[in-house]
């Protein structure tokens, strides 16, 4: 084997022997959480029940969606044919622009938005275009990869605070005499579950002439009266948000967007490259979109919010009850669908999940460095299309899981 073959195999060896080594599994049917998930086995097919999408209002898999892309499909063909800037952008996306600029705009005043292929790509075009060279960056330390990596991509200088620091951040912002400084947070942390202080940091950014970047990945479409997300849940208004919202978790279909002041927005087609050179997502999506914006605020959207709050004080409840006694795992304060139980190691978190799978229980194990090392974690994310019986069900199995002995690999 030539040297740089075998030095990629000694890494993935040495992934293996620390049960870190990650594989994907093949799903042969939609994404819908509380109906079976069938994944493809080695011998055959399995049937599954899913808890580890981030489809949280169970729309993935919903009918009137798939019919509106395939309407938005037969419209507009298959291909945007183009990147924004040159000619792919389409009617479909310009309507989406508009509705999310309307749904932002109780919260930033003047409020455009901007469309991008997905959340990652708009952390990226956030980042590096507003953290220029004579930009500071102060980024929470549980930031997700995207918001690490656009921080990278910036040539700002950056800061990490600690996770919820205020205080420290206060501190770190006081001390910076950068002309343009940037807050950036996930307004809910992905691996957590938890709520940022949101109020607090864009008090900061005002105090100190911030901008606060938030990251709304798993808050849109869920938290807020009518599902616009974190500002809504907050009540929060002020034109230096510079807010991120995914569109392929709570929205069911893919892509994601920015929503600031116009200046901004405007500012971003002019220099965020992330935006720039990269075909156009196809019209269709962006069609289907405006289905599920549709959805998400109407009374389907508030049926589906209050089933899936349901379902999380069922497996908070539930869970309590079962923690183990030595207090080797626990149960983070998480009021989203985002519901961690950390139980420290790698190797114990791989064979809960097995234990969880044997059972045809489908959650995901999350280890090192997604999480902080010895903190590795089954997160459980719960769905409106879950059931009652669903949660009893996972419920059960996670409290025989728990009741097995540990002991630490030596
Ligand atoms: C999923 C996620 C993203 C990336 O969004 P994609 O549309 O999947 O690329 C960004 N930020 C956070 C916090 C996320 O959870």
């Amino acid at each position: 084997m030539p040297r740089l073959l075998e030095r990629l195999q000694d890494e993935i060896t040495a992934l293996d022997a620390q049960s870190l080594r990650r594989r994907r599994q093949i799903a042969e049917t939609a994404c819908a959480p509380g109906q079976s998930l069938t994944l493809a086995g080695a011998s055959a097919p399995r049937t599954m029940l899913g808890f580890s999408s981030n489809d949280y209002l169970g729309l993935a898999a919903h009918p009137a969606l798939a019919a509106a892309l395939a309407e938005g499909a037969a419209r507009y063909g298959t291909g945007s044919g183009g990147s924004h800037l040159i000619l792919g952008h389409s009617r479909a996306h310009a309507e989406l622009e508009e509705r999310l600029a309307g749904w932002m705009a109780p919260f930033i005043p003047e409020a455009q938005s901007l469309f991008f292929c997905t959340g990652y790509m708009a952390n990226l075009a956030v980042l590096s275009a507003l953290g220029g060279a004579e930009a500071a960056i102060f980024s929470e330390s549980l930031n997700h990869a995207s918001l690490i990596d656009g921080a990278r991509l910036a040539k700002a200088r950056v800061e990490r605070y600690p996770h919820c620091g205020v205080a420290a951040l206060d501190a770190q912002l006081g001390a910076c005499d950068a002309p343009v400084k940037l807050i950036v947070s996930d307004a809910v942390f992905s691996m957590d579950g938890n709520i940022a202080p949101v109020a607090e940091l864009l008090a900061l950014a005002e105090r100190h002439d911030a901008w606060l970047v938030l990251d709304d990945a798993h808050g849109f479409g869920v938290l807020g009266a009518t599902g616009r997300g974190v500002l809504q849940a907050m009540g929060l208004r002020s034109e230096r948000l510079v807010l991120v919202g995914t569109l392929g978790k709570a929205a069911g279909v893919s892509g994601a967007f920015v929503a600031a002041h116009r200046t901004v927005i405007d500012y971003l087609v002019q220099r965020a490259r992330p935006y720039i050179f990269t075909t156009a997502a196809p019209p269709a999506i962006a069609h289907a979109l405006l289905a599920s914006l549709a959805l998400i605020e109407g009374e389907e959207g508030d049926l589906r919010r209050a089933r899936l709050q349901a379902r999380i004080a069922q497996l908070r409840r539930g869970l309590e009850a079962i923690l183990p006694a030595d207090g080797s795992a626990w149960l983070p304060d998480s009021p989203t669908a985002i519901q961690p139980l950390v139980v420290g190691d790698n190797a114990r978190a791989m064979q809960a999940m097995a234990q969880l799978d044997a059972r045809g229980l489908r959650v995901g194990a999350i280890r090192p460095p997604t999480v902080p090392a010895g903190t590795a974690r089954l997160r459980i994310t719960l769905s409106a299309s879950h059931s009652e019986a669903d949660v009893a069900r996972l419920l059960d199995a996670l409290g025989d899981a728990l009741a097995r002995p540990w002991k630490e690999a030596a």
